[in-house]
């Protein structure tokens, strides 16, 4: 997300804001985009990959709505223990960590 009250024609670094941890962005971790301006950064993504797809837990039943790519989704997801409203799908967790860990400006792999 963008801070609240951040100018769109003169953004700091700062202006962008994980949606699950709400960390400001310092230009020195990763953070993965999706649509309208959501963002996931590299730590929420790792915990995300471990509880969803490692441990094939999910925090919500189906019919859920996906912060990152907005749709209504049924397959497993993991919510923000901090920022409740924020929820990513399994789909966006695989499609974030592939796109991460092919990215040569961050040393960010998927958890094993
Ligand atoms: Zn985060
Ligand atoms: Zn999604």
């Amino acid at each position: 997300m963008q801070r609240a009250g951040a100018d769109p024609e003169n953004m700091e670094l700062s202006d962008f804001i994980c949606d699950f941890s709400h960390k400001a962005w310092d230009g020195r971790f990763p953070l993965v985009e999706g649509h309208r301006g959501s963002l996931i950064s590299g730590d929420c993504l790792t915990l995300a990959y471990r509880f969803v797809v490692l441990e094939e837990q999910t925090s919500l039943e189906p019919g859920y709505t996906c912060t990152m790519c907005l749709e209504e989704r049924k397959d497993r997801c993991w919510q923000s223990p901090a920022y409740p409203e924020a929820v990513i799908c399994l789909r966006c967790i695989r499609q974030g960590a592939t796109k991460l860990q092919k990215d040569e400006d961050w040393d960010w792999a998927k958890p094993e």
